[in-house]
């Protein structure tokens, strides 16, 4: 499948003020050049521990932080006009007028259900706003695509009438994904969609998720910190470290055989259904470093069992891992060709 959104070298860095006249003292580096794509109908999951910019990259995907600098190039498809050839455009520079059809291509669904819902508006009052901007038909036929989009997440075309206290937690992270789905779009930026459920109630909203994927096509960016949940979810994974990329791979490659130091260490913390045979757990020593001034060389390598001298002093790029087709890697221990991602 053709590649829907690529994004180059994205930076997103944060101004830090401190005393009475406010002094920018230094800027947190929340995101520090990342580049990667995502291919029409794919999930690609976005894995790394709190404060790794996961979240800030999201945000900038569907426009709620403009990044510092780089490009984020989307595929609007194929026409006439572009003699059959995929139109590419940098979504960073459009003008109001054209970002206001791209966000109806990219929605994005957040991690809390319970804080995402405005508590003093029923769910159709939610679900027609956006449609309504969109300007998607008229108040009888708005009123049927809610129906509809409700019925697609299992719930009752009824409910719309319903304020979102009446609702369980799993109920509103489908209403949620519903809401996110009425204006038809085809990416969605999922940003721990069920870290806030009880665990009961993840499998069936990933599920639902999985199945509404194959149904309309849709393309996922799913972000999340549990790796068995990405695993399930992902046909390939971005591992970030500190507003990073280090490792990206196809689901299984990454699973099988992680290249980077930092994806072993978070691999080996995740539950393994055999209990005879228990994988030895990789302590990572000290804490992640701050985005205000991060480590020279590879941003890794305080916490590193494997640093040598040329980690210190020159950051890896991300390489292809040498005999394997979409696996790259940044760290200079690791085999690599000279391709870049
Ligand atoms: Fe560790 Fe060096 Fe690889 Fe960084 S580049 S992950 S410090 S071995």
């Amino acid at each position: 499948p053709e590649v829907l959104l690529e994004i180059k070298d994205i930076k997103k860095y944060y101004p830090v003020y401190k005393g009475l006249f406010k002094k920018e003292v230094g800027q947190v580096k929340a995101v520090d050049g990342v580049s990667v794509y995502v291919r029409r109908g794919e999930t690609l999951g976005l894995v790394g521990e709190s404060g790794c910019g996961k979240t800030t990259l999201g945000k900038c995907l569907v426009r709620l932080h403009m990044p510092t600098s780089g490009e984020m190039l989307y595929n609007y498809g194929r026409s006439e006009s572009s003699n059959g050839s995929a139109q590419l455009r940098d979504i960073l520079t459009l003008t109001r007028h054209e970002s206001f059809e791209v966000r109806k291509r990219i929605q994005i669904v957040f991690q809390d259900p319970y804080s995402s819902l405005n508590p003093v508006k029923t769910i159709y009052a939610s679900f027609d706003e956006p449609l309504r901007i969109h300007g998607m038909g008229s108040k009888s036929q708005r009123k049927e695509i809610i129906a509809q989009v409700l019925e697609s997440v299992n719930l009752r075309s009824d409910y719309m009438y319903r304020y979102p206290h009446e609702f369980s937690g799993g109920q509103r992270q489908r209403i949620c994904i519903a809401r996110a789905l009425c204006i038809q779009p085809e990416l969605m930026v999922c940003d721990e969609p069920v870290s806030a459920l009880d665990v009961s109630i993840q499998a069936q909203v990933l599920n639902l998720m999985k199945d509404l994927q194959r149904q309309l096509n849709l393309t996922y960016i799913f972000i999340a910190h549990d790796l068995s949940v990405v695993k399930y979810m992902s046909d390939r994974i971005a591992v970030m470290y500190l507003g990073q990329v280090v490792e990206i791979a196809a689901s299984d490659s990454l699973y099988a055989s992680p290249q980077h130091p930092y994806t072993e260490a978070l691999l080996s913390a995740v539950p393994t259904p055999e209990l005879d045979r228990p994988k030895e757990r990789i302590v990572l020593k000290g804490e992640v470093p701050s985005p205000i001034d991060p480590p020279k060389g590879c941003r890794f390598h305080p916490r590193c069992s494997k640093c040598e001298a040329i980690c210190r002093t020159e950051a890896p790029t991300l390489r292809r891992v040498a005999g394997a087709k979409d696996h790259y890697v940044a760290c200079h221990l690791a085999d690599t060709l000279p391709t870049m991602l």
